[in-house]
């Protein structure tokens, strides 16, 4: 009987990455004042080899600091991807760039948790808006506008 070595058992078939990427590391660079992040996303993620590329299938979940358009009230809202999956080839024109044996899968999280993000932030779907509280705008000179500046500071 010879001496071989299946090369399929040097190697796990498949790998779970479970944790943390902190904010910095998503790097969303968003510009709306409406939605910010301020949690690391949290991963469960499964990784396997596939023919010419890898498999990434898991869950993804972040939590969001929104800001209602219509009311201005704080909310957080959390995007789950329950069925995250990503299909990367590692050969051919689209291949994913492998560095020291790493392929980071960041930039492709990212990509897919910004999809998710919501355009016009509402704390409800059938949020009324500011209240008036018996004063009209044009007494009090103040409108969500006003608010919103407010908050830059
Ligand atoms: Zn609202």
């Amino acid at each position: 009987m010879s001496l071989k070595v299946n090369l399929r058992h040097l190697e796990p078939r498949e790998i779970c990455l479970k944790g943390e990427l902190p904010v910095g590391e998503l790097d969303f660079d968003l510009r709306d004042e409406m939605l910010q992040v301020r949690e690391p996303m949290h991963y469960d993620v499964r990784v396997e080899k596939v023919s010419h590329g890898l498999l990434a299938q898991g869950r993804l979940v972040l939590s969001l600091d929104c800001r209602c358009v219509r009311c201005l009230k704080s909310f957080k809202k959390t995007i789950e991807l329950a069925n995250w999956t990503l299909h990367l080839p590692l050969e051919g024109e689209d291949k994913a760039t492998v560095d020291n044996d790493c392929v980071d899968l960041t930039p492709y999280v990212r990509e897919d948790m910004l999809l998710e993000f919501p355009q016009h932030p509402l704390c409800s779907p059938d949020c009324a808006g500011l209240k008036k509280n018996g004063r009209s705008q044009a007494q009090t000179g103040r409108s969500a506008w006003d608010e919103l500046n407010k908050l830059k500071l």
